[in-house]
């Protein structure tokens, strides 16, 4: 109850935040200065076709789901009491998310009050990343390759394909449609909350991970941004130690990064030009952009 009561807030504080459309400029500077150059990494994200789920969960359903994860993530983490930094974060990913194949999803970001280094993708568009991650951003890029990389988490189903897998067995292979049509909602919903918790805690594929962070670059490059953010939060992660306890879930949930960096110079290799994309601005900068 007190999570959801939480996520109620939450859900208000960021549709309140959603008016603040004169600070787009800064993004339509972004695009200016780079989209006529993507060329062919264009089209990455079109081949990587979401596999057609057979559980019958539509996208009013898999918005559902995502309220449920993300009630479970803001029962664990608060939102932080942050006004401006969450409209900033907020704006920064309608923005990337606009440039997808799933542009007209309900798409919300949120910053998580916790110190740890992590971002988290709920189904449906929800994203959440934490107060410890921003701090740790050197240049906007970086920011926007981590939300490109869960922003394409949703586009490409991840969650909701992983769902469908027999390595979620908690839902007993049963379609939660046909759960629900015998009337078992509570129960439903007490078993999505399980399956999220686990979902946040062991992690998703490897083979879904190397396709978001590839997918990930070609939407930071549509939006105008430099496509190498990604691989540079990467290099820093490689030079983390799994042991700091503030990095020690995301190593736990996530291929290494010295692997997340090689299949992603095979997917990038040839197709993406530094110097087309901003690097954006400071958080310092941009923190007094959004406090006005
Ligand atoms: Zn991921």
């Amino acid at each position: 109850m007190r999570a959801l009561q939480k996520f109620a807030v939450a859900c208000l504080a960021l549709a309140l935040s959603g008016s603040a459309t004169a600070q787009f400029d800064f993004l339509n500077k972004a695009i200016d200065a780079a989209k006529s150059k993507i060329g062919p990494a264009g089209n990455l994200l079109d081949k990587a076709k979401p596999v057609v789920d057979s559980m019958g969960i539509d996208e009013p359903k898999e918005v559902e789901i995502g309220n449920e994860f993300a009630a479970v993530l803001l029962g664990a983490k608060p939102l932080l009491n942050d006004p401006p930094l969450q409209r900033y974060v907020n704006t920064l990913g309608r923005w990337l998310a606009s440039q997808t194949e799933r542009p007209d999803l309900p798409w919300t970001f949120g910053v998580l009050d916790d110190v740890g280094f992590n971002a988290f993708a709920t189904p449906g568009g929800k994203i959440f990343v934490t107060k410890g991650l921003l701090m740790r951003m050197r240049t906007e890029s970086e920011l926007v390759g981590v939300l490109s990389h869960e922003i394409a988490h949703v586009v490409l189903k991840h969650h909701v394909n992983a769902m469908q897998s027999k390595a979620w067995t908690d839902f007993g292979g049963e379609a939660a449609s046909s759960y629900i049509a015998k009337g078992n909602l509570a129960e439903y919903k007490g078993k999505l909350v399980n399956l999220g918790k686990e979902m946040y805690t062991k992690g998703l594929d490897k083979g879904d991970e190397y396709a978001a962070d590839s997918a990930g670059v070609v939407i930071a490059a549509r939006a105008g941004f430099d496509p190498y953010g990604l691989p540079a939060v990467l290099q820093t992660l490689q030079a983390q130690s799994a042991q700091d306890n503030n990095f020690s879930l995301l190593f736990e949930t996530h291929p290494s990064p010295t692997d997340r960096l090689e299949s992603l110079s095979k997917s990038m290799n040839g197709r993406f030009d530094s110097s087309n994309g901003s690097v954006g601005k400071s958080f310092a900068e941009r923190s007094k952009e959004f406090s006005r």
